[in-house]
């Protein structure tokens, strides 16, 4: 969602070079229909979609928990004002010292999907609570997350038995369904597999507590997206079917769901040609790319809206690359994209709903491209961050 206030800020302060500018009254929204879709559930932002110190601590304000991959994205939480107690330590590939320095910032809330990281948590937060992510196939992300995080069921079990014969206080399972997930069915399974493990454990004693539900929740792109309330519905549809009246405490990690349409890039034409006198798509080359910040362009994955000042004209399939000198730095190749013919060098366009995803995998200075700067408007002030 392009704000008036975005388009102001770009108007008067006319920033050179690529750059997002996000506007966190449309956090505060995203983060209002999600707390009122998800009224028992605890929401805990993945930081990874957009770490803005801003962000941070508007959400923290407003009451929102943070799910954080690294010591680092702990230490981002706290400043921003988070308690320890309301961060979780989600990702399941962990250094040692890390979790001990976790540990020691008073993280007591750690993801797990192995016996081997469960060793770990046990020598160096003991007493911990810990959950185990199982294995989901992805199935109707545009985003999907591979095998890499979770284990099977069965495994699950023999994981968190483990954890709490090692005196870890075994307290749930998590899962995600794959990012940008449309499919409101998805969670279905999910939760049914889930609750298989729940009373596997149950059988020996050991009593789940909780189950996060993880992201996936979407941004609208090109494409309409279900409503927030529907995500709601449709997960408390399934938890119902599977857990009946014995529902465990529920936790979602929404990171493109709370920033995705809150930010836009601005970016510029740099170049617009042919390959040859009889070819009929155009190059256009813009002054961002796979390296700046759109790196969920690969597999032309996730297709973003672009505005140009020339909209309405007749278009035409253009191929849109970036400006570095990798050959790998072309986001739409395989399926153009119409942009008008019109369209000039230096024209400047909007590349919509970019607020999550973005900054953080803009490389830092490949061929001497600085890494995407952030503007951050609304909240309260206008602030600026550095690049
Ligand atoms: C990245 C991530 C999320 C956020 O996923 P979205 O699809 O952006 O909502 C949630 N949980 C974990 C463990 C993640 O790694």
């Amino acid at each position: 969602m392009t704000t008036q206030r975005i388009i102001d800020f770009l108007a008067n302060e006319r920033p050179d070079g690529p750059c997002l500018v996000v506007d966190l009254d449309v956090v505060r929204r995203n983060f209002q229909h999600l707390a009122e879709a998800f009224p028992a559930t605890g929401i805990y932002y993945a930081v990874k979609a957009n770490p803005a110190p801003e962000i941070l601590a508007l959400l923290a304000s407003l009451g929102c928990c943070f799910d954080t991959a690294s010591v680092a994205e702990i230490e981002m939480a706290l400043a921003a004002g988070a308690t320890p107690d309301r961060i979780s330590y989600g990702n399941t590939i962990k250094k040692e010292r890390d979790i001990a320095r976790a540990h020691a910032l008073g993280v007591g809330l750690y993801a797990v999907d192995c016996v081997e990281e469960v060793e770990k948590i046990a020598r160096q937060a003991p007493g911990a609570r810990v959950f185990c992510r199982i294995l989901t196939d992805g199935e109707g992300a545009e985003w999907p997350l591979s095998r890499k995080f979770g284990c099977h069921t069965d495994m699950a079990v023999d994981v968190l038995e483990c954890a709490h014969r090692l005196g870890l206080n075994a307290c749930g399972l998590s899962f995600h369904v794959g990012s940008q997930q449309c499919d409101l069915m998805a969670w279905d399974k999910a939760v049914g597999d889930a609750k298989k493990v729940f009373v596997a454990l149950g059988d020996k004693n050991i009593n789940l507590s909780m189950l996060n539900l993880g992201g996936g929740f979407p941004t609208r792109y090109i494409k309409d997206v279900p409503a927030t309330m529907a995500y709601a519905e449709a997960i408390q549809a399934a938890m119902t079917r599977h857990f009946g009246n014995r529902l465990p405490a529920t936790i979602i990690e929404p990171g493109r769901g709370m920033v995705g349409d809150a930010g836009v890039i601005k970016t510029e034409v740099v170049l617009i040609s042919r390959k040859s006198a009889e070819d009929e798509a155009r190059w256009v080359y813009l002054d961002i790319g796979k390296f700046g910040g759109l790196a969920e362009t690969m597999d032309e994955a996730i297709r973003y809206p672009i505005r140009t000042p020339r909209d309405g004209g007749e278009t035409a399939p253009c191929v849109i690359a970036g400006p570095t000198c990798d050959s790998a730095d072309v986001m739409y190749e395989k399926t153009p994209y119409a942009l008008p013919l019109s369209l000039q060098i230096g024209d400047e366009l909007l590349i919509e709903a970019t607020g999550a995803y973005t900054s953080t995998y803009a490389s830092v200075a490949f061929n001497g491209f600085v890494p995407l700067p952030t503007y951050i408007v609304g909240g309260e002030s206008d602030a600026a961050l550095a690049a």
